[in-house]
Order: structure tokens, then sequence, then C-alpha cells
């Protein structure tokens, strides 16, 4: 190399390395041909990877930049080759428009994506090209440098923006949005998974702890995530806070597992999807389709239910639509509205089935066109099955939609045949009981009569009881003394104090005698009676020692009793107390009973007891085995003058009065006297005295 060339390379080189960019390399070259050579307007472009740059010398600024332009659009092959000048239009030549003849000087370059061309205004061939081409081999590997480092910036400003717009893009996205790599580093965020998953600086106590926790969500969820990557296909859920307001995040997350080509290792990007909104209307969403499952249900069964019901009335109701079409009906509708096949036979049923059909369609229709929702009618029906008119009510309903229009009726008809049928009676009920009323008030109104008159009736009657009692008192004394007298007479002639008397005469004054006896005694009850119905009885009390009191009776009565060979006895209860009661009363009494037993005994015995009845009571009884007394008599015997048996009363004799004056007595000293009697068998007649006497407790003793 000469030592010219050697400072022209120093030279060149100083040049060079003070150029800073691919346009100062080329306006170093550029100048480097100025220098060196006569050309005085020259270009040159050079680029890497079609990034090509322009530089000038004496020539416009747009004629360089369409120089460079057109350059990029050939390679440098196609250049070198001459074969973009070739008459081709967009040879970068035709874009120097002002050189009268450019000459274009190419680089051999070392590189594909490499380009480095200079054109200076000269005539071809010219000698002096030699030294621009020279010039441009020196430079060439500058000029490459400077390209590659050139194209470089461009790429990396081209990726920088690139990237600006993709985090632009991906902060734009409202889901988080995540890179990273094996060791859980992030590698790249989008602005929503800095908000939830990075903290900075300046970040309050309570978003950092949210981001921890976060944080901690995530990993937990990564680590799983990750193992399960081969199994679980797709997205998988995860909650998070909100560490703006603390609120529950449900997010799902989409691993995607890339491969990073600088860490060698797996990397993750991660994309949440926000679904909280969306799982809280899916989960109402749920709430809805259950509710409208168990609202078709409760509709099912409703209207299951209500079939039954309809079904079950036992009355007539269907439902039609608004062009009165039965839509539904119950049997019983069914009978009254719908011929079946048979009867079309018979002309009459089929008759009445229509004349029903078409009252109640007329009736509906009729309710169709009035606003009201319910109607009520009167119609008059016919029974097809037994051929009978029969009063009905027919009460109709509207189903409206949602809209209010009616798209249904129901209509249910009411038998009214009873109603009507009860609406007689009720009027005739009412008619008679007013008659009733009447006559219940006439009925009283007598009755009062009556009773008023029955009234007087008894005080006269018992004003003349009392006088007849009176009249009896005072008479019978009037009539014993006579009949004492004709006794005692009697007895003078049988003795024959007044001559002897044949037997004849003898029986005469016999029978006489018996008879005024008769007489006598039945005086003698009279007179008893009506003094015990007068209230002229003077009872005496006296303490009663039962046994001598007893002892003494039976006296009287054995005998008569010894003379029917009646057995006879008395049974004293040790316990019976003493007790206080008029002693010739009660004697009265007993023997009259007594002589009744042995009187209508005639095989047997006649039995008399004495026994405490309870403590307020002491019970006496004659008791005889005699011929009994039939239970319709058991009353009568204790009326005055009373005899039961006629032909007995013949055979036995009596007045009749003993049992009736003995009731009275007992009753008088506050006693009762009864019987009970099996006819045939014999009777029991009772006496109940009080143990203190009636005196003894007005003392208050
Ligand atoms: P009489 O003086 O006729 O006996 P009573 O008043 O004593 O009148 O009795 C009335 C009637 O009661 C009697 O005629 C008799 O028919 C009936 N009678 C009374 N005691 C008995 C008895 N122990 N057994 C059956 N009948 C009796």
């Amino acid at each position: 190399m000469s030592p010219q060339s050697v400072d022209a390379m120093e030279r060149v080189r100083q040049r060079y390395a003070a150029a800073s960019s691919l346009t100062d390399t080329l306006t170093a070259l550029l100048e480097e041909v100025a220098d060196t050579t006569p050309f005085e307007r020259s270009v040159a472009a050079a680029g890497f990877d079609r990034h090509l740059v322009g530089a000038g010398v004496g020539v416009a600024g747009e004629e360089i930049a369409a120089f460079a332009r057109a350059m990029a659009r050939n390679s440098s092959q196609s250049v070198a080759d001459g074969r973009g000048m070739e008459g081709h239009e967009e040879s970068p030549l035709t874009a120097l428009g002002s050189f009268r003849s450019p000459v274009l000087v190419p680089a051999v370059t070392p590189s594909e994506d490499f380009v480095a061309v200079v054109a200076v205004e000269a005539q071809p061939h010219h000698p002096a090209l030699a030294k621009v081409r020279e010039a441009l081999r020196i430079g060439t590997p500058f000029i490459f440098r400077s390209a590659e480092l050139h194209a470089l910036r461009a790429r990396v400003a081209g990726l920088d923006s690139q990237r600006r717009r993709t985090d632009r893009a991906l902060d734009a996205l409202p889901d988080p949005v995540l890179v990273m790599d094996a060791d859980s580093r992030i590698l790249l965020s989008n602005r929503r998974a800095g908000e939830l998953l990075i903290t900075s600086p300046g970040d309050s106590r309570g978003r950092r702890h949210a981001v921890e926790t976060n944080n901690l969500f995530f990993s937990a969820f990564r680590a799983r995530a990750l193992l399960e990557v081969d199994q679980v296909v797709g997205p998988r859920e995860l909650l998070l806070v909100d560490p703006a307001d603390g609120s529950d995040l449900l997010f799902e997350v989409f691993p995607l597992p890339f491969h990073d080509p600088e860490s060698l290792a797996e990397s993750y990007i991660f994309v949440l999807r926000d679904i909280t909104d969306l799982k809280v209307a899916a989960r109402e969403l749920e709430v809805q389709v259950s509710r409208s499952v168990a609202a078709e249900h409760r509709m099912r069964r409703e209207s299951q239910r209500l079939n039954v019901i309809i079904e079950n009335a036992g009355i007539p109701i269907l439902v039609t639509d608004r062009a009165t079409n039965v839509l539904l009906m119950n049997r019983e509708a069914e009978r009254l509205l719908e011929a079946s096949q048979p009867d079309s036979r018979h002309s009459l049923r089929v008759h009445d089935i229509r004349e029903n059909d078409a009252k109640l369609a007329g009736f509906i229709s009729e309710f169709l066109l009035h606003s009201r929702l319910r109607r009520e009618g009167h119609l008059t029906l016919v029974d097809p099955d037994e051929a009978r008119e029969f009063p009905a009510l027919a009460v109709s309903t509207k189903i409206l939609d949602e809209r209010g229009e009616p798209t249904a009726m129901v209509t249910i008809l009411h038998d009214l045949t009873q109603e009507v049928e009860n609406r007689h009676l009720a009027q005739e009920l009412q008619s008679l009981n007013t008659e009733l009323e009447a006559r219940v008030v006439a009925a009283t109104a007598e009755l009062a009569q009556r009773n008023a008159q029955l009234m007087r009736q008894r005080s006269e009657l018992e004003r003349a009881s009392r006088m007849k009692s009176e009249f009896l008192a005072t008479m019978s004394h009037e009539l014993r003394t006579p009949i004492n007298a004709v006794l005692g007479y009697n007895s003078l002639l049988r003795e024959g104090l007044f001559g002897k008397l044949s037997e004849k005469q003898d029986d005469a004054l016999l029978r006489m005698r018996r008879a005024a006896e008769h007489l006598l005694s039945l005086i003698n009850d009279i007179l008893d009676l009506s003094r015990v119905e007068a209230g002229k009885v003077q009872l005496t009390p006296v303490e009663i020692e039962w046994k001598p009191f007893l002892d003494t009776l039976s006296e009287t009565v054995r005998p008569m009793a010894a003379l029917k060979s009646l057995e006879y006895a008395v049974e004293l209860d040790p316990r019976v107390p003493k007790i206080s009661a008029d002693e010739t009363r009660l004697r009265q009494v007993l023997l009259n009973l007594l002589s009744n037993a042995v009187k209508f005994t005639d095989r047997g015995s006649v039995r008399l007891q004495a026994k405490p009845s309870d403590d307020r009571w002491v019970r006496l009884e004659v008791v005889d085995t005699g011929i009994g007394i039939e239970p319709q008599n058991l009353d009568v015997i204790f009326e005055e003058f009373t005899q039961v048996d006629q032909s007995a009363t013949r055979e036995h004799g009596g007045t009749g009065l003993g049992l009736a004056i003995s009731r009275r007595l007992i009753g008088v000293m506050g006693g009762k006297l009864g019987v009970i009697s099996t006819p045939g068998s014999g009777s029991t007649f009772w006496v109940d005295l009080p143990v203190a006497s009636p005196t003894s407790e007005a003392d208050g003793r």
C-alpha cells in the first residue's frame, strides 16, 4: 500500500470514527469522494435489513430521500447486477432526476441484508470512478457496522413502540394478564394484574396486605394448576381480594404455558377473567330457574288439585274459551251438556241436551260482552236422565290473561230445585207456625180460664171436704149413741130378760147384733178418718219401749192367727232405738196391718219385725204369706172405702178404711207407710218412723 493510500486510509478512518450515525458515516464517505474525485455532486444510500438511509453532497434532501427509498425497493444485488437500471421505472437512478448522467457504484456487500451504494454525476467510465469504488471499499465495513446499528436501533425503536402498544392494549383489558417465569417472577403484567398483585412504595397498608394475600392465593393456585396441568384442561377458578375496597373477586384463570427462549424454562401466561358478576348472575339465574321449576311444580299440583276439586265438586262445572268452546268439564256438566254416542238414537234426550247447551252458551256469550268479571243468572235446564226441568243458578267468572283480557270462563251450575222446594216448605211452615201460634194463644187463654175455674172448684172442694169432715165428726158421734142402744137392747133380749126366745128369734137377734157391730166399727172408722182429715187428731207422744209394746200387741193378734192355724212371730232387732210416738195410734195402725195380714192369709205365717232402717228411721214390717196384691191395686188400697177383691172382702169383711186411716195417722206422726207385694206369695206392709219426733226437731233438740 502506497503512503498516499495509507494516509487516505487513516484520514478515512478518522472521518468514519467521528461519525455517530449511518448518515454521518455516509456523509463521511461522500466527503472522501468529493476530496479525491472531481465529481461535485454525489449521493449515497446504505442500510441493513431495508432500513435504508441516504446522504448527499450538492443534492437536495428530497432527491436523497427518493433515492434511498428506491434503493430500499431493490436489493443491492439487483442494483449491482444493473438489473434495476435497465429501463426499470423504479431504478434508483431515476430518483436522481437532477443528475445529468448518474453513475451508480455499488459496494461489494458482506451480507445479503446489507446494501451500500454511491451515485455520482459523472461520465461513465470516468477514471476517477475507481477512486469512488476505492473509497466505498474502504468505507464498507464502517458503513456496514453503522447500517447494522441503525437497523438495530430502528428495530429496537419499533419493538419499543410495539411494546408500548401491546402494553396499552393489555392495560386496556379489564382482565388481569401476567407472564411468570418458572420461579414465579412476574415478567410482565397489565394494569389490572398490577392492581391486584403488585405493590409500589407509596401503597397504603391495607392495599399492601390485600396484595400480599392475593399473591399467596395466586401462588397456591399456580402451584396446584401447574401440578394438575396435565390432567385438568381448561380454566379454573381463583378467589382474590379487590385491594381497592376489600370485596371478593372471582376469576377464571387460563394458564397458558409457553417456552421462553431467554430463560430456557417453561413460563406461563395467566389470563384471569373476572367472573364475579358472572357468578352472581349465574347464581341468580340458578335461583330463578329453581324458582320457576318450583313454581311450575306448584302450578302442576295446583292444577291437579283443581281437577280433583272440579271432578269431585258434585255440581256441574265447565271451563270455556272466548268462543264458548268447552275446554274442560266435569262428569256432572257432561251429563247435562254432552250427548254420548248411544244417545243419538233417543232424540228426546239429545233435544234436551242441545237445549241446555244453547241456553248456557247464550248466557256465557252474553257475559263476554259485559265488562264485569262475574255474572249470575237463573236458567231453566232439563235433566236429560229424568226428562225433568229444573231451575238452576249459573255463576260465571272470567279468567284474565296478563293484559287483562278474558281468556277463559269458569261456569258453575247450582240446581235450585231443593232450594225452591225449601222456600215453599219454609213458607208453609211459616203459615203453619202463625196458625199454631194463634191456636196456642187461644189454648193458653182457655187454659188460664180453666185454671181459674179449677182453682175456684178446688177451694170449693176443700171447703166441702172440710165441711164433710166436720159433719162426719159430729154425726158419727150422734150415730154411735143409738147404735150402742141397739146393741144394749139386743144383749138384754138375748139374755132372756124380756122372756124366753125361740131359736129362730135368737138367730135373728144375733144377725142384728153383727150388723150393728159392723155399723159401729164403720162409724168409728169414719169418725177417725174425718178427725184426721180435719186435722183434729191429738197426738200424745210417749217414749216407746219396744219389747213390752210389741208383746201387748201380740197378745191380741196371736189368738186370731191361731184361729186360722197360722204361725205368728215377732222379730225385734236389739239395735232399734227408743222413739217418741203416740202409743195408742201406733198400736191402732199395727193392729190394722196385722189383722189384715191374718185376714188375707190362709196358710203360712204372719210376722211382725222391728229394725233400725238407718240412723234416722225405725222400720216396722208386717210380713204375711197370704194372697198378695196385684200391682195395679197397690196404690188403690190406700184410698178410702177401697177393697180389692169383692168376694174376698165378703169373705173377710172390713170397711175399706183401715189403710186410708193408717197412712194418714203415720203421716201425722212424721213417718211413711207403704207396701211391697207379690200376688199369690204374700205382702209386706212397712212403716218408717222418725227416730227424732217432729216435735223434738221443732224444739231444736
Ligand atoms: P178392710 O177394712 O176392708 O180391710 P183396709 O183399708 O184395711 O180395709 O184394706 C183395704 C183392702 O186392702 C182390703 O180390702 C184388701 O183388699 C187389701 N188388703 C189389705 N191388707 C192386705 C193383705 N195383708 N193382704 C192382701 N190384701 C190386703
